[in-house]
């Protein structure tokens, strides 16, 4: 008896009848170690970076996460330098190429090549991964990016409309009045989107006493997930949170909550996923956490082995309750060397600033910057329409005991603006970060 749709899909992956119930981690890993071997294969046969990066492997050795552990990395500067040379198809057999221009990143752009299968398999994931979440007949807002025509976003709506179901996408997921009443209009009941934009969606909503029953599910994706905004999403909607994990990099699927809390389902058909020790490189044991890379295992056009992510994160020890043999994610809680040095040689990281700023009603987002000389810490706030800055606000900044540490002994400026007072937020689907001025 086969109940969750994530575990039909693994056996229709695996080529398993359906009834042949579920299937085991021991499987899984072997059937994933078969694809690695037959990935680094096609990577070295086909693609110019791989043959020189990969040279002297021999493909058959990799039977086990150790044998994987000597793999060399691919890293993002690699995309970057010459995309083209990652290759391993024609460019007729191309169906879609993706370029990013990561907010904080230096240099040229990433650009990603996807065969029609390489798409097919993500519409697919999303298929089966948001079944639990969305009913025949309902309706889905989605802030996703780049969802115009033949966009990589509009990849979710085809999966959705094999549920039945329908997606409606905001032209400017930034301004969130008008996301509030396409929320209205459209009488969804599903929103999938980065955490920052349903919570400041959710602040908008109460403040205007809209109803708590019409949102049933929200999935947040992109970026790390502030607990005080899924506490204020869940609490003004009602509704269950999954969390999603994944990136451009993984076609945007990448990993999926099976129940709310639970850690996120790594797309094991499609990803083999390591933690590695940012300062050694080597693997950490589950539960410890470390650097998201992934190997891909069923990409034609442009596969990726062993790629750093320069996202940290942690896996699950042990299997889950839902029974589904995909290893888990959690602990997103940001990015390497996304923290900043204070003058008192103390890391803050946006995390922190996440849970002390978002905590104000009035607050939708806020961006930060970070001067060394002389220190200043420069944060401007996204406020709503009829809110001013919290009086509190200041005083939770300066009082928290890092900041006043460096307020006290390096006499550390804090200055407090308002960038937007219309509704508008600041965020877009970049990973937010603190910048350095
Ligand atoms: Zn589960």
């Amino acid at each position: 008896m086969i109940n969750n749709p994530l575990e039909c899909w693994l056996n229709l992956r695996m080529g398993r009848p359906l009834d042949s119930g579920a299937v085991s981690p021991e499987d899984l890993r072997e059937w994933q170690f078969e694809l690695l071997r037959k990935t680094i294969k096609h990577a070295a046969k086909s693609s110019q970076f791989y043959s020189k990066h990969l040279s002297g492997i021999i493909p058959e050795n990799i039977r086990t996460p150790a044998d994987l552990s000597a793999l060399p990395f691919t890293l993002p500067s690699d995309l970057r330098k010459n995309p083209n040379s990652f290759l391993c198809v024609s460019q007729d057999e191309v169906a879609r190429a993706i370029t990013i221009s990561s907010s904080g990143s230096s240099g040229p752009p990433k650009r990603l090549f996807f065969t029609a299968g390489d798409l097919e398999r993500t519409i697919e994931f999303f298929h089966y991964g948001m079944g639990p979440l969305v009913g025949k007949g309902e309706t889905v807002l989605a802030l996703l990016p780049d969802s115009r025509p033949g966009g990589v976003g509009n990849l979710f709506s085809e999966s959705i409309s094999r549920l039945g179901a329908k997606t409606v996408y905001p032209e400017d997921p930034s301004d969130i009045p008008a996301l509030l009443n396409l929320l209205l209009n459209s009488r969804a009941t599903c929103i999938l989107g980065p955490a920052i934009h349903i919570h400041a969606l959710s602040r908008l909503w109460k403040s205007k006493r809209l109803p708590k029953n019409q949102v049933r599910s929200a999935l947040l994706c992109w970026d790390v997930l502030p607990s005080v905004t899924i506490q204020t999403i869940s609490n003004t909607f009602g509704c269950e949170i999954f969390s999603h994990w994944g990136m451009t990099e993984t076609c945007l699927g990448g990993a999926v909550e099976c129940f709310q809390g639970s850690g996120m389902h790594l797309r094991e058909p499609d990803f083999y996923v390591e933690i590695v020790d940012p300062a050694t490189g080597l693997p950490v044991p589950d539960g410890t956490s470390g650097e998201i890379l992934f190997t891909t295992l069923s990409r034609r056009a442009m596969p990726l082995i062993r790629y750093k992510t320069g996202d940290i994160g942690q896996i699950i020890s042990g299997p889950c309750t839902c029974s589904l043999p995909m290893r888990r994610l959690t602990g997103v809680t940001g990015r390497l060397n996304g923290d900043i040095r204070l003058p008192t040689s103390e890391q803050l990281s946006l995390s922190e600033l996440n849970e002390i700023i978002l905590q104000f009603v009035g607050v939708l987002d806020f961006k930060v910057s970070f001067q060394q000389h002389p220190p200043s810490l420069n944060i401007t706030l996204d406020i709503s329409p009829e809110a001013k800055i919290p009086s509190d606000l200041s005083k939770s900044i300066i009082s928290y005991p890092k900041l006043n540490r460096a307020i006290v002994e390096n006499d550390l400026k804090i200055n407090i603006e308002i960038d937007n007072h219309n509704g508008n937020i600041s965020s877009g689907f970049g990973k937010r970060l603190i910048t350095s001025a």
